[in-house]
Formats: structure tokens, sequence, C-alpha cells
């Protein structure tokens, strides 16, 4: 089975990592999509976040997953590469109904299946934005995000966030 999974990443944290860890060993290849919004701008522009995936994938020895940018319709890039299932992740009911509504928007435009993979109870209040929010307030996010993307965050980021 080949499989996509599409998100920001804005960074990769502890909570996707392990999603694509353990999608790793059900699929034969998935793809991390990092979905290109041009309103919507991340903090990290689109290259760090690809270099950051890339170096933890790596960190990991996970052979049959690779990372690539996108900007458009996550089912465009599937039909184009031949790719059939969506992967995402799903924290607690909150997230339910966004992502029940974007499967089946995905399933109507062009019958990509989406599976979904419970969060770890220990990475289930991770999520990006948080990162930020406790970066901005000289939080130690260490345990948030896998070790490369901290030392990245740490040495480029956190002071620019602390002085706007
Ligand atoms: P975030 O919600 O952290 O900003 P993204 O928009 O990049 O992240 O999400 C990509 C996918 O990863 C989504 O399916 C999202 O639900 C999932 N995800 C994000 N954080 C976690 C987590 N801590 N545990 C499980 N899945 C997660």
């Amino acid at each position: 089975m080949k499989a996509v999974y599409p998100g920001s990443f804005d960074p990769l944290t502890l909570g996707h990592l392990d999603i694509i860890r353990r999608a790793a060993k059900i699929c034969d290849t998935l793809e991390i999509l990092i979905s290109e919004n041009p309103n919507k701008h991340g903090v990290l522009s689109v290259d760090e976040r690809v270099k950051l995936i890339q170096d933890a994938i790596k960190a990991e020895a996970l052979t049959n997953v690779t990372v690539q940018s996108f900007s458009g319709l996550t089912v465009d890039y599937a039909r184009k590469h031949n790719i059939r299932v969506l992967l995402r992740g799903m924290r607690a009911a909150s997230d339910f109904e966004a992502e029940l509504e974007m499967s089946q928007v995905n399933n109507f435009l062009s019958e990509l299946e989406t599976i979904f993979l419970m969060t770890s109870p220990q990475y289930s209040f991770i999520r990006a934005s948080r990162v930020w929010e406790l970066l901005r307030l000289g939080a130690d996010i260490s345990s948030l995000v896998p070790a490369n993307v901290a030392s990245y965050l740490k040495e480029h980021i956190s002071g620019y966030l602390q002085q706007n």
C-alpha cells in the first residue's frame, strides 16, 4: 500500500513522528506531503520544514518514507502518483468533525480513501501551534518535537519569536 500523509508540519512534532513511524510499518511507502498554502504562511519556510523532516526520518532510519511539498489539492497529487490512501492522525473528538468532512470531500473528488491512526496518549496534547506558543514564552519544547527540530528551533527561531 502506498500512502500520502499531508499536513503543514510547521514544525514536525513528536505526535507527527509517532504517526509516521507507525504508518511506515503498515505501508509499503509513505510520502509526507507538506501542503503549501499561499494564503497561510507558516513560521518556518517550506524548505526548512522539508529539511527538518528529512533529517528526522533519516535519524529514525525510516527507509520507506519520503517528503515532498505541494501546492494544490492532495487528491491531484495522489492521482498523479498513483496513491489511493491518505493518512491522517487523530488526537481527540475535537479533530473528528473537520477530518470527517475533509475525508468525505477527498473521497467525493477522487475516491481517495482516508485511514486514521489514533494518537498515542503521551502525544495527544501536542499540536504545532502549541510549540510556537511555548517557545515564545521561553518554555523548553524539547519533549514535544524530535531532537533535530528542537535544536534547530532553539538556535534559529526562539530569539526571533521572543522579540516579535
Ligand atoms: P498540527 O495539527 O499539529 O498543526 P498538521 O496540520 O500538520 O499538524 O497535521 C497533520 C496531521 O497530523 C493531521 O492529521 C493531524 O491531526 C495529525 N496530528 C498532529 N498532531 C498530532 C498528534 N499529536 N497525534 C496524532 N496526530 C497528530
